[in-house]
C-alpha cells in the first residue's frame, strides 16, 4: 500500500520559489572583475535569473542541451546556474585552469552549445572557438560598457541579455531525475569524465549539507565559500544557502588572496567557509603577517586534501573551528564530515590530534565500505585498511556518455580509488591512494602526462611521478627517474629544464631523484604505493 502524501517533484526551481517567499531579503555579496563590492539581495537575484532565463528561451535549445560557464565565483555565474538549470538545460561548470587541450575535450564531449564567461577568460575563449564547433555563442558575464573587443563569433553581452528579459517568466515544470548540472573530473586516468547531477541528487545533497554535523548552514550564517563554482557547485553552498536564507559572500577571482578574503570575513561579518587547505595557508599567513583577527568566523569545512594538523591548531588560536570533510566530484561531493570538535572533551590532546584530522563520519545519505583485494568487507576496527567504496543518492552511477562501458567492479557501489580505515565509531580516515593522480592546492596533476614528457628525454629509461606531501600545496609532484645507458650525466636541471614548453609549469615535477630501479607489479606495472613508502622521508626544498 502507498502512502498518501504529495510527490512533489524535487527541482532547484522550488529553491528559487522557496527563497523569494521567506530568503528573499538575505544577502548576495560579490566581488566581480568590474566591482569589489557587488551587493543585493535573492530576490533581485532570483528576479534576474527569470529574466536572463527568458533571454535563453529564444535560442532555440532542447531541453537537457548544456550551457556551460566558464566563470569564477560571483553572482553572475549563480544567476547563470539558476537561469540554465531551472529551465531545464544543464549548467555545465568548467574549470578555467585546465590546458586547452583539455577545455577542448570537455566542451566538445558535453557538446556545449552557449558557454558564459567571465571577461578574464575572453583571451583564452579565443584560442579554443576553432575547435569546438559545435558552441553557438558566448556570452560575457559584463556590461555593455565593459564588453571587450574580441574576435569571439555570435558574442552576446549578458546584462544586455538580462535586461531584455522579462521577470513574468514562468520555470517550467521539471522531473526530478532530469540532469540539471555537469563537471568533468580529471580525477582519474586517461580522458576527463563527467559527472551529470540530476536535480533530485542536487537538493538531497543540499538538505544533507544543511545538517549540524555535515556545513551545519542556517539563517543566520553568512557563508562564504572559498571552493570555486566550477568546482563540484561549490560543495553545494549556492543551493544550500538560499535554501537556508544564509548571506552568501562570493569571491569572485580573489580566493587565493589572503587578504581580500580577510577583508570580506571582517566586513561581511562571515561565519561559515568552506575550502581546501591551501586556501587556509594564504589567509592565515596573511593573519599573521598583518595582525588582524578574523572575529566573526565560527568554523570551516576543510576539504579536497589532507589538512596538516598546523593549519587545525593555528585556526584554533583564532578561535576558529576546523572540520575536515572529505568528498569527491562523484558525489556532490559531500561523503563525510569530522565532527569530533563536538566531543573534544571526550579525547586526550594527543587522540584528540589524531581524530581530528579523519575524514569524519558517513553524512546520512552516504554508506561507505572498506574491502580487501577480493572484495571482502573489511571490518571497521581502525586498523583494517582497504579500497573505499561508496553509494547514495547523490553518488554517480555512471559518467555522462559512458553508460555501461564504465560500470563500477561491484554493482550498485562507486569505488572511490581512496584507500581507508574505519574506526569503530565511523570514523574513516583516508590512508592512501589507488587512483594515479596528483592533487596539488585542491587542482588534479595528471601524473601519467607527467611521465609520458619525462620518458620522452632521450637520457631517460623509465620515470614514475608520485604526489609528495608539501606544505603549502597538500601534495606536489616527485619524479623519480632511471637514466638510460646514455643518460649517465643527466642531472636534475636538465631534467626539470625538459618540462618546459611541454607542459603546464604548475604541472611540472618540484624534484627529482634517481633511482636505479622502479618496483613493479607482476603484471609490469609501477608500483606506485610501493614509491610512496620508499620516498616518505623525502622533503620538497621550500
Ligand atoms: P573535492 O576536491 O571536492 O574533494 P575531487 O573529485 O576533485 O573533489 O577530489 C576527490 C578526491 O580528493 C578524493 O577521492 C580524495 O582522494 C581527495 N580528498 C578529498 N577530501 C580529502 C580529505 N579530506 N583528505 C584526503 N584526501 C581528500
Amino acid at each position: 500500500m502507498n502512502g498518501l502524501m504529495m510527490s512533489q517533484q524535487l527541482s532547484i526551481s522550488s529553491i528559487v520559489e522557496h527563497a523569494e517567499r521567506v530568503n528573499g531579503n538575505a544577502e548576495i555579496v560579490s566581488v566581480t572583475a568590474d566591482n569589489p563590492r557587488h551587493r543585493y539581495t535573492y530576490q533581485q537575484a532570483f528576479a534576474r535569473a527569470r529574466k536572463l532565463a527568458d533571454g535563453i528561451a529564444t535560442w532555440g535549445l532542447a531541453q537537457g542541451d548544456r550551457i556551460a560557464t566558464l566563470a569564477w565565483n560571483d553572482y553572475r555565474h549563480f544567476e547563470t546556474y539558476y537561469g540554465s538549470a531551472c529551465s531545464g538545460y544543464v549548467c555545465h561548470t568548467i574549470n578555467p585552469r585546465l590546458f586547452p587541450e583539455q577545455l577542448v575535450y570537455i566542451i566538445n564531449h558535453a557538446e556545449d552549445r552557449y558557454i558564459f564567461i567571465d571577461p578574464d577568460f575572453v583571451s583564452l575563449a579565443e584560442g579554443l572557438v576553432e575547435e569546438c564547433p559545435g558552441v553557438r555563442g558566448w556570452v560575457v558575464l559584463t556590461t555593455a560598457e565593459r564588453m571587450p573587443q574580441t574576435s569571439l563569433p555570435n558574442v552576446l553581452c549578458y546584462e544586455t541579455l538580462v535586461a531584455a528579459g522579462s521577470e513574468a517568466f514562468q520555470w517550467p515544470e521539471l522531473d526530478e531525475n532530469a540532469a540539471c548540472a555537469l563537471c568533468y573530473t580529471s580525477g582519474t586516468t586517461g580522458n576527463p569524465k563527467g559527472v551529470l547531477y540530476s536535480h533530485r541528487s542536487t537538493m538531497l545533497h543540499a538538505y544533507a549539507t544543511m545538517m549540524p554535523d555535515a556545513l551545519g548552514i542556517a539563517r543566520k550564517d553568512v557563508v562564504l565559500p572559498i571552493v570555486p563554482m566550477f568546482h563540484v557547485n561549490a560543495w553545494g553552498n549556492p543551493y544550500s544557502c538560499p535554501m537556508a536564507g544564509a548571506k552568501l559572500v562570493l569571491p569572485g577571482s580573489k580566493m587565493g588572496d589572503g587578504e581580500t578574503l580577510a577583508a570580506l570575513i571582517n566586513e561581511e561579518k562571515v561565519t561559515m567557509s568552506a575550502g581546501v587547505p591551501t586556501v587556509w595557508l594564504g589567509l592565515l599567513a596573511y593573519l599573521k603577517a598583518s595582525g588582524q583577527r578574523v572575529e566573526s568566523l565560527e568554523r570551516i569545512v576543510v576539504g579536497g586534501a589532507a589538512c596538516p594538523l598546523s593549519i587545525m591548531e593555528e585556526l584554533d588560536t583564532y578561535g576558529v573551528q576546523s572540520k575536515v570533510g572529505w568528498g569527491m566530484t562523484e558525489m556532490s561531493p559531500l561523503g563525510t564530515v569530522n565532527a569530533s570538535q563536538a566531543t573534544r572533551e571526550n579525547y586526550s590532546e594527543e587522540d584528540f590530534a589524531k581524530v581530528r584530522l579523519k575524514g569524519g563520519r558517513q553524512v546520512f545519505g552516504v554508506e561507505m565500505k572498506i574491502v580487501d583485494d577480493e572484495g571482502n568487507e573489511l571490518p571497521w576496527d581502525g586498523e583494517a585498511f582497504g579500497s573505499l567504496k561508496v553509494r547514495g543518492p547523490w553518488v554517480c552511477s555512471s559518467y555522462f556518455k559512458l553508460e555501461g562501458s564504465d560500470a563500477h567492479a561491484e554493482e550498485g557501489w562507486f569505488e572511490t580509488g581512496d584507500v581507508a580505515t574505519i574506526d569503530p565509531d565511523g570514523y574513516m580516515a583516508i590512508t592512501d591512494r589507488t587512483k594515479d593522480v596528483i592533487k596539488s592546492g585542491g587542482e588534479w596533476i595528471s601524473s601519467i602526462e607527467v611521465e609520458n614528457v619525462a620518458t620522452d628525454h632521450p637520457k631517460v629509461a623509465e620515470a614514475a611521478v608520485i604526489g609528495h606531501y608539501h606544505p603549502k600545496w597538500s601534495e606536489r609532484p616527485l619524479l623519480i627517474v632511471v637514466r638510460g645507458p646514455e643518460g649517465k650525466d643527466l642531472t636534475s636541471q636538465e631534467m626539470l629544464a625538459w618540462f618546459e614548453g611541454r607542459i603546464a609549469k604548475w604541472w611540472t615535477p618540484d624534484a627529482v631523484q634517481f633511482a636505479d630501479e622502479l618496483p613493479h607489479t607482476a603484471t609490469g606495472k609501477v608500483q606506485k604505493v610501493k614509491l610512496r613508502e620508499i620516498y616518505k622521508n623525502f622533503a620538497f626544498p621550500v
